[in-house]
């Protein structure tokens, strides 16, 4: 069952080749699951106790087990709901008409998504203002040093980035709003599901109430590899985390423990990030910060737990399963380009 009207999409291209019309429209779409599948319909409400879902037509139809994918939607400024948002196909096409309107795009949040529809709408020659309260962009997740090299990198390619801000100025309508998201966790705890900044599920994808999993953005999950529960909101991990628990739900399960990844596109730097967004106490950069090729590495305690590569995927690929290993290793090593990473992971 799913709200939207469409067959299953994928929403990276929304912000990327598909929102500046680089990709068709037919190339958007998963290839047709062998399912059936039941589009425009809203699961209105869960009840454990007689294993049943409400939709919205009034139906109810019955479960042996349940899984729970409602994703997450954008976090919506207070005072600015009538703005653009971004992360649905038909947000894509009002901000697609936006860009086609040629005039000045404001953007608020200097995020993953904000830095990619910058990046697209400058490359359509649009004036572009992008408004942070933080100091940096991806401040949180890449750091400083990451984040001012971004900075430098999206005003050389001529937008009009304002970071550090105490307040937000009046903003212009049709502004998009890109603040980060919110897990669509409202159905599972008004089942009284356990939800805590997502809906809290194990290694197996198993929530507080038998029979009754969840996967993808809309959960915190444990990570065995992190030792804490976390929330990821990332395309591959959310299909990954999927078959998961899709194996656990048939009685095959085995603890997802694999290093969240993923990746974006701004101009022609690709960057592609993995880890689980938590904190770490050093960086090291292998290469040189930035002159791509080069990755940054994020340790705490010695131990690498996260990185992001610009230009450098075969580096971040390498790193994943070095983060995976849990293993200590000498910063010396791990920062000179000419170390062959696969030899620094232990044998399985
Ligand atoms: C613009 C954009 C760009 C992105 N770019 C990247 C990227 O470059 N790299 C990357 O790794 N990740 C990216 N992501 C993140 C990635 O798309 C998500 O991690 C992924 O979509 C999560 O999949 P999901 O199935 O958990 O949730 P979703 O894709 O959100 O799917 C959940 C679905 O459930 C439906 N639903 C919710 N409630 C109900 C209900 N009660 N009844 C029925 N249906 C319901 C929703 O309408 C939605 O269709 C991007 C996201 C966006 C929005």
């Amino acid at each position: 069952m799913g709200r939207e009207p469409h067959p299953p999409y994928q929403r990276p291209p929304l912000s990327k080749r598909y929102l500046v019309g680089d990709l068709a429209r037919s190339a958007v779409f998963f290839p047709a699951p062998d399912a059936e599948l039941r589009l425009g319909t809203e699961v209105v409400e869960i009840d454990p106790d007689r294993h049943q879902v409400c939709l919205d037509t009034g139906e109810r139809l019955g479960y042996g087990r349940l899984l729970l994918t409602p994703g997450a939607r954008p976090r919506r400024l207070a005072g600015h709901e009538d703005q653009l948002y971004l992360r649905e196909l038909d947000d894509a096409d009002r901000l697609r008409a936006r860009l086609d309107a040629g005039t000045a795009l404001h953007i608020v949040g200097a995020g993953f998504i904000g830095c990619e529809v910058a990046a697209g709408a400058r490359s359509r020659g649009l004036e572009v203002v992008v408004y942070e309260l933080l100091e940096q962009p991806l401040l949180r997740v890449l750091g400083a040093e990451v984040g001012a090299w971004l900075a430098e990198v999206h005003r050389s390619h001529g937008v009009d980035l304002r970071t550090g801000l105490s307040a937000l100025p009046a903003l212009p309508p049709e502004t998009l709003v890109a603040v980060g998201s919110e897990p669509n966790q409202e159905l599972a705890a008004a089942a009284g599901i356990r939800c805590q900044a997502g809906i809290v599920v194990d290694e197996l994808g198993r929530t507080s109430v038998p029979d009754v999993y969840a996967a993808g953005d809309c959960t915190r999950f444990w990570s065995p590899l992190y030792e804490t529960a976390i929330r990821v909101e990332h395309f591959q991990t959310a299909i990954r985390h999927g078959e998961a628990t899709g194996r656990s739900i048939a009685g095959q399960g085995r603890p997802f423990a694999e290093a969240p990844w993923f990746w974006s596109d701004q101009y022609d730097l690709n960057l592609q990030y993995v880890g689980g967004g938590l904190p770490w106490d050093a960086t090291l950069v292998r290469g040189r910060l930035g002159q791509p090729p080069f990755t940054v590495l994020y340790l705490l305690e010695g131990r690498p737990v996260a990185a992001v590569g610009v230009n450098d995927g075969r580096t971040i690929g390498q790193l994943r399963r070095l983060i995976e290993a849990r293993v200590e290793v000498d910063p010396e090593q791990l920062a000179d380009p000419a170390t062959d990473l696969r030899r620094l992971v232990p044998p399985r």
